[in-house]
């Protein structure tokens, strides 16, 4: 109760809020710099279960904006690494770690135990497992990126339009856009990350989901954000599949 004083203090926010984040589990897909904020973010806001997966390991160009490592970090794994963090901050949490990469092989396994997907991982191919996956599973998701001076957010739930009605794959395939090419400033990513984490809270603690068929575009030179409406593509494989098998 101490720990989380502050928030069940909050107009709007009580101890039912609270026990609903304790009974939550959520899958953090990437432990880069959205995944190390948006998963500290939750430990601390009290998300009873976080699983983390990352393939990677630490290197020294993951310090500039990846809040959970230090230098001490460097050449372990992120996903072992960023749990043990977690368990420092809450030790009232549960925390799962995998030192893969979500795969056709293991994503239905983990997807499947979630009541929230959070996806920061750094590549389309990812993207679109996880969006098809939770489409498949009816978990919800919430997806988050960032490049450069700019980070994108919006959510997947139910039977709304998804990441590919967004984002088609015959016009999205192109993986040099990647902060290993084009850079990225130190606070963009925790940027986008603060804002996924804090969509999860309204959607875990209450049920709202203010990103569902909405895009949320963060442009950091202007600082200015903006709203993008979008609805089912009508040619989207996964929509497609999802609504016929509800019809059977
Ligand atoms: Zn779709």
């Amino acid at each position: 109760m101490q720990l989380y004083s502050r928030q069940i203090l909050l107009d709007g926010w009580d101890i039912e809020a609270q026990e609903k984040l304790k009974l939550a589990n959520v899958l953090i897909v990437g432990c880069g710099g959205i995944g190390c904020t948006t998963a500290e973010l939750l430990a601390r806001a009290g998300v009873g279960r976080i699983t983390l997966i990352d393939a990677d390991t630490i290197e020294i160009s993951n310090l500039q904006r990846q809040i959970g490592f230090t230098q001490q970090d460097i050449g372990y794994y992120k996903s072992e690494v960023l749990a043990k963090r977690l368990k420092q901050i809450n030790p009232y949490i549960e925390v799962e770690f995998f030192t893969e990469q979500l795969s056709s092989s293991n994503a239905v396994h983990l997807i499947a135990a979630q009541d929230l997907v959070l996806d920061g991982c750094d590549n389309f191919e990812t993207r679109y497992l996880v969006n098809a996956q939770c489409k498949a599973l009816n978990v919800a998701l919430i997806s988050a990126s960032a490049i450069g001076f700019k980070g994108q957010l919006f959510m997947v739930a139910g039977d709304s339009a998804c990441y590919e009605c967004l984002f088609p794959k015959r016009q999205f395939s192109d993986e040099s856009v990647s902060c290993t090419e084009t850079g990225v400033l130190a606070t963009t990513p925790n940027v986008i990350a603060s804002l996924q984490a804090h969509h999860a809270l309204l959607y875990l603690g209450l049920n709202q989901m203010p990103l569902l068929y909405t895009l949320l575009l963060w442009e950091g030179l202007t600082m200015r954000q903006r709203f993008l409406r979008f609805d089912h593509d009508s040619n989207c494989p996964i929509c497609q599949a999802t609504s016929s098998a509800n019809a059977v």
